[in-house]
């Protein structure tokens, strides 16, 4: 319902001009439109989760958008310190990708060369390192595969208990099963990795298809290496994308991350973003401490002056958006329509 009437609401600003004015407006002009993505699908991620893949064709359709608005897309670090100047340039945007699946390498990164726009990538290193699919993403991706299936939690966990995987919740229902048994054992990477293989089988998937295409991997270092040399601008997403709440750990992984990123790109990365956009207000000095300049959430919103600049706001684009939404973000029209948060605070709703 709201959707539609922000359609309608936003169809109506566009054709009386409203959209075109807002859009060189002073406002947005004072206003940095950070986007952040995760994925581009290699086959059919997209229809997993629209949030965290976006087909190819509607990824060229955004890159058109943003050259057809004139949207001047900056390098993330040129853009926030034009922000806090007070020196941003017209409709400005910068670009964000989170974590470093290896479609970025495959599919993203081609496009947006093609466009010419620059790019930063938030990078994650523990699985660039070790070279096999992302627990977490995998296991709720092969549940959905296996949608047909009825899956008996005993042949993996030992719970007694079958679960028809048809509905999203029942297929939410064995995730978590599964990631309390991998947690409360402790299981290892390596253990992980053979659950997965074994979840594939119990659910019909042809595994070793996935594993050639690399679903779910993420960019080696060479292809890190490769991306840095084009011009991708390789920034800190911590090592093995997580926050500990206890100082020490938390720098900890800052640094092994920093260092994974200069052995890759041989550049010292001072930018970041929350994994899976959980922030607090302690993480701030120990940010400080660790001489990262800025900080980017999954909070919706333009970045103003008024921002904290380790609390960046972005605008997590997604599969589902129409054309004339993604838009109304471009020009800023958005901020004046109502809409639903995604998630509660420091929530992106998503495993990432
Ligand atoms: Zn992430």
């Amino acid at each position: 319902m709201l959707k539609r009437f922000k359609q309608a609401a936003l169809m109506s600003l566009k054709t009386t001009g409203v959209s075109t004015l807002v859009l060189n407006s002073r406002w947005r002009r004072q206003r940095l439109l950070i986007l952040a993505y995760h994925g581009i699908s290699l086959s059919d991620e997209h229809l997993w989760n629209g949030s965290q893949f976006i087909s190819t064709d509607v990824f060229r359709t955004r890159l058109q958008q943003l050259r057809k608005s004139r949207c001047e897309v900056l390098p993330l670090g040129e853009a926030i310190e034009r922000l806090y100047a007070n020196d941003l340039p017209d409709r400005a945007v910068a670009m964000t990708f989170d974590d470093g699946t290896s479609d970025f390498h495959r599919r993203a990164f081609p496009l947006i060369k093609e466009f010419e726009f620059p790019v930063t990538l938030y990078l994650t290193t523990f699985y660039s390192y070790y070279n096999r699919p992302v627990f977490d993403l995998m296991c709720s991706y092969l549940l959905w595969k296996g949608r047909n299936e009825i899956l008996d939690l005993k042949t993996i966990t030992g719970e007694d208990l079958k679960i028809d995987l048809r509905s999203s919740g029942a297929q939410e229902t064995a995730r978590l099963a599964i990631h309390a048994f991998a947690r409360t054992r402790k299981l290892s990477a390596e253990e992980k990795d053979a659950l997965l293989a074994n979840l594939a089988r119990r659910t019909s998937i042809d595994y070793d298809s996935l594993l050639d295409q690399r679903v779910m991997h993420n960019l080696t270092p060479d292809e890190v290496t490769q991306l840095a040399a084009d011009g991708v601008d390789i920034q800190l997403h911590t090592h093995r994308h997580r926050t500990p709440g206890d100082r020490a750990l938390f720098i900890r992984e800052i640094e092994d991350n920093r260092q994974s990123i200069q052995e890759m790109t041989g550049t010292h990365a001072s930018h970041f973003c929350y994994p899976s956009g959980v922030y607090d207000p302690r993480f701030l000095p120990w940010l400080d401490e660790a001489g990262v300049v800025s900080g980017t959430t999954c909070e919706t919103g333009f970045a103003s002056r008024g921002s904290n600049q380790l609390l960046l706001p972005r605008f997590l684009d997604n599969n589902t958006l129409s054309s004339i939404e993604f838009e109304s973000w471009l020009t800023g029209i958005s901020a004046a329509l109502p809409r639903r948060r995604a998630g509660g605070r420091g929530s992106n709703g998503g495993t990432l």
